[in-house]
């Protein structure tokens, strides 16, 4: 963080100091919530959550050398307290930015958000100072607490922007205002608790409403309710995506013999050829996301692709691929599932499986409302179109209509089956798994499916 003292951090909250011998005394970073990142210099962020109370920490983060606490009340060491934590690290996290010297960039989007960032952040860095949301906080908290770990020298500020609502991305532009703002799609993710896909867009075309005019908006010219938010913003709109019109495209895409994308980047300012580390056909778009914010921030199309090609992952279990020393390649994207996402995740396995047996092991997607048992038979029939050698549909409702698409599509029993649980995969995949098999593991988050691929990978 930038230094401030503790008087200007509690004038900017609307704090009162207790136990603060010298108000003069600095923060230099970084802003915690976990009392064990507490290092000299710390300020402790302490939120009385249901299970744990930030506040019961304040000892130790001190001892550590946390300068201050801001909480919501006294608890013996230097404190700033506040009515409400969350809104006081916003307007911290507001005030802060405020004094940087860097340019905001912002994303947001139904798929893809984690990997585009890690993207981004990759390109940009090769330029200059880049910060970034580490892993996939994006909410409230997380996004102040990203932004308040910028310095002097930065000089990109990249944040992913998480929706649950109507009013989410607009509250948290408000605490830290993109000059750049990137709409991936509109899927279906949360649709359940949305209500549909017009609101999910009119939630997430929040964030091009918050642009300044010399801003830029990088919309997705591949899907019709992004490309539909060029209405909403003074900015001025840069498209990416396979459209010919598209200011940033690809030419040539193909997947490699190892389901890594290659394709010509275009941008305004020139061509280049991108093959990429990372696995999966969805990357391309995600890339030329990435390329376009570049692009915008002044990077040509060889700079650009050479670092789109050096990329690789900065976040765990995403289309993480390891080989087995038996020659059996697991490939976990047991991050998360929505539709978009196992549809690519199923089509880089593929790729990948060409010549070679391959196994889907597929759980759930979550909060898909009324399109549930639609979404789920679609993805077993596209595996059984894809080819893919066995799908393995694990846990409960939604792994029955998985299967039962597969069977729909024309599997007689042989390529797909359906186990109650984690363990029951992993016992199937350990007594069956040959050299030389592909195997995918992939759902949404609460099922938890990564516990497949690190047992699958602790055998070999
Ligand atoms: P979250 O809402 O959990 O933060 P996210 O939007 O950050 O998710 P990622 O974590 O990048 O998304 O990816 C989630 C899943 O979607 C992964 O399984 C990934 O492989 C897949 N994915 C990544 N990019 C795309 C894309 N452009 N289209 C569809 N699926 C994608
Ligand atoms: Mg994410």
């Amino acid at each position: 963080m930038i230094a401030l003292s503790l008087a200007e951090i509690a004038a900017v909250v609307g704090g009162q100091t207790y136990d603060i011998p010298d108000p003069s005394v600095e923060v230099t970073g970084p802003v915690v919530r976990d009392s064990r990142e507490a290092v000299p210099g710390s300020l402790f962020v302490a939120f009385a959550g249901e299970r744990v109370d930030g506040h019961d920490f304040a000892a130790a983060v001190v001892e550590a050398g946390a300068v201050a606490v801001l909480g919501s009340r006294p608890t013996g060491v230097p404190s700033i307290v506040v009515d409400d934590v969350q809104s006081a690290l916003g307007a911290l996290a507001r005030h802060v930015v405020r004094r940087l010297g860097a340019t905001l960039v912002a994303l947001t989007g139904s798929a893809g958000k984690t990997s585009t960032k890690d993207l981004i952040a990759q390109v940009l860095r090769s330029k200059a100072p880049t910060v970034f949301t580490p892993g996939s906080l994006n909410n409230e908290i997380g996004l102040p607490l990203t932004a308040l770990s910028a310095t002097e020298e930065t000089q990109f500020l990249v944040l992913e922007m998480g929706a649950r609502g109507i009013g989410h991305i607009r509250y948290l532009t408000g605490l830290t205002p993109p000059k750049v703002g990137l709409v991936l799609n509109v899927g279906t993710a949360h649709i359940g608790e949305f209500g549909g896909r017009e609101q999910i867009a009119q939630a997430k075309g929040e964030l091009v409403e918050a642009l300044p005019e010399d801003g830029a908006a990088i919309l997705n010219a591949d899907d019709p309710l992004v490309r539909a938010m060029a209405s909403r913003t003074k900015a001025k709109v840069l498209l990416f995506g396979e459209s010919d019109e598209a200011d940033v495209r690809a030419e040539n895409v193909r997947l490699t013999d190892s389901g890594q994308p290659s394709f010509r980047l275009h941008t305004p300012s020139g061509a280049s050829d991108v093959t990429m580390r990372l696995y999966g056909e969805h990357h391309v778009s995600n890339a030329l996301a990435a390329a376009a914010v570049a692009h915008e921030l002044g990077m040509s199309a060889e700079e650009i692709a050479t670092a789109l090609s050096e990329a690789g992952s900065l976040s765990r279990w995403r289309m993480e691929v390891t080989e087995r020393p038996d020659g059996v390649t697991i490939v976990n994207d047991a991050y998360n599932a929505n539709p978009e996402s196992m549809r690519a995740a199923l089509r880089a396995l593929a790729a990948m499986g060409k010549g070679r047996r391959t196994w889907a092991v597929l759980g759930k997607m979550a909060e898909l409302g009324d399109e549930a048992l639609a979404e789920h038979d679609a993805v077993g029939r596209l595996a059984v179109r894809l080819n893919v050698g066995k799908l393995v549909a694990v846990g409960g409702r939604e792994a029955s209509w998985l299967q039962l698409g597969a069977y729909n599509e024309g599997s007689w029993g042989e390529e797909s089956v359906h186990v109650s649980d984690a363990q029951a995969a992993v016992d199937l995949l350990r007594s069956e798994l040959r050299p030389g098999d592909v195997v995918l593991v992939k759902a949404s988050r609460s099922v938890g499916l990564e516990s497949v691929a690190q047992a699958l990978l602790e055998t070999g």
